[in-house]
């Protein structure tokens, strides 16, 4: 029987992890589908009943999905319990894990930034949302002492400091109002910077002006493309990195959850390129405005091709990106 994988989120359209993980599959003769279901956070709980069906190996989760997931599925891995968020889902008969393979994915992208130097301990993260939630429990594991984030919403930062609180306790976690005095003398004080806020994902947009990036910084944006951030901060001397590699290490790791084979790297990264050239946008997420049609609830997608998985709602719950309140 063919089996069956789906990314669930909403919107779907356009991501690029199909592109990936069915190039994947056919490579190594995995015989299973990997389709984009289009689902509407009211429809998850059905979404999921479905998934515990023999024909399904698992899925993967995107936005607004992930922290919505972790009360719907059976068992959590310890990544997925400690980000509070779930973007990929294994089966043990009918029972369904969750799994956070963001979280192995930004490890690799750190590690790949930093090279051959000593692993810093100093970090300032921008942003709050799920992929936030992965890259500062990276950054934790990684053995980083200070970490520092800023977000838009405040409150939303809060929050995630509060969730990481015994896993940080060691440490100094704080989140730190977006003003750009205080992000700049906070930048003098590290240095690694993650961007992980979907600013500069659809334009031209930049989190932080170009005047108050030190050099020398090593500096990770998650998103897929060579952002202005990217380049202002590579003008003004230091090292850079896209989300690409986090994005397919992320894959990767869910391929091998799936099917036990070790994923076919190479591969997969030309297919990332191939369909980010075919006109994709965004590594994983785009937010989702009024521009962005909303399918109806039962609507399947099968396919192959894109990115575009929706910035929609925060952990709380509450819309962020174009939906959000201010
Ligand atoms: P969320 O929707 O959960 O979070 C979005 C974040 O961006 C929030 O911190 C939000 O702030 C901030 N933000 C959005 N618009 C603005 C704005 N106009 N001004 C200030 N802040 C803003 O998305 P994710 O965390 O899942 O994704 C964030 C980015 O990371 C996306 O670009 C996504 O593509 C990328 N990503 C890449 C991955 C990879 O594998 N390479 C993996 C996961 C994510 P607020 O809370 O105040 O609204």
């Amino acid at each position: 029987m063919t089996k069956r994988v789906v990314l669930i989120g909403h919107p779907v359209a356009h991501s690029l992890s199909g592109a990936m993980q069915q190039a994947a599959f056919d490579d190594q003769g995995v015989d299973a589908t990997y389709e984009l279901w289009d689902r509407a956070p009211i429809a998850l709980p059905d979404a999921v009943t479905e998934l515990r069906g023999d024909d399904f190996l698992g899925a993967n989760v995107t936005i607004p999905h992930k922290e919505r997931m972790v009360p719907l599925v059976d068992r959590l891995t310890e990544e997925a319990h400690a980000t509070g968020a779930v973007n990929t889902i294994t089966k043990e008969g009918k029972r369904l894990i969750g799994h956070n393979t963001d979280v192995p994915g930004f490890r690799f992208a750190l590690d790949k930034l930093v090279g051959k130097q000593k692993m810093p301990r100093s970090a300032i993260v921008l942003g709050a949302g799920g992929g936030a939630r992965a890259v500062v429990f990276g950054l934790i594991t990684e053995g980083f002492q200070r970490i520092i984030v800023f977000n838009r919403h405040l409150h939303r930062a809060e929050s995630m400091v509060k969730h990481f609180g015994r896993t940080a306790a060691h440490m100094e976690l704080r989140a730190m109002p977006w003003h750009e005095s205080i992000i700049e003398s906070e930048l003098a004080k590290a240095k690694v910077l993650v961007n992980s806020t979907s600013i500069g994902l659809t334009d031209d947009a930049t989190p932080i002006p170009a005047e108050i990036i030190p050099p020398e910084l090593l500096v990770l944006d998650l998103i897929y493309k060579r952002t202005t951030f990217l380049r202002d901060a590579e003008a003004a001397g230091c090292t850079v990195s896209d989300g690409e590699l986090m994005l397919l290490h992320q894959g990767a790791a869910a391929f091998t959850l799936w099917t036990g084979k070790p994923a076919p790297l190479e591969l997969m990264q030309r297919k990332l390129h191939e369909a980010r050239e075919g006109g994709l946008r965004s590594a994983e997420g785009e937010p989702a405005g009024d521009a962005v049609a909303a399918p109806s609830a039962g609507e399947s997608t099968n396919g192959s091709s894109g990115t575009g998985e929706s910035s929609g709602e925060s952990a709380e719950g509450e819309p962020t990106g174009a939906a959000s309140p201010d």
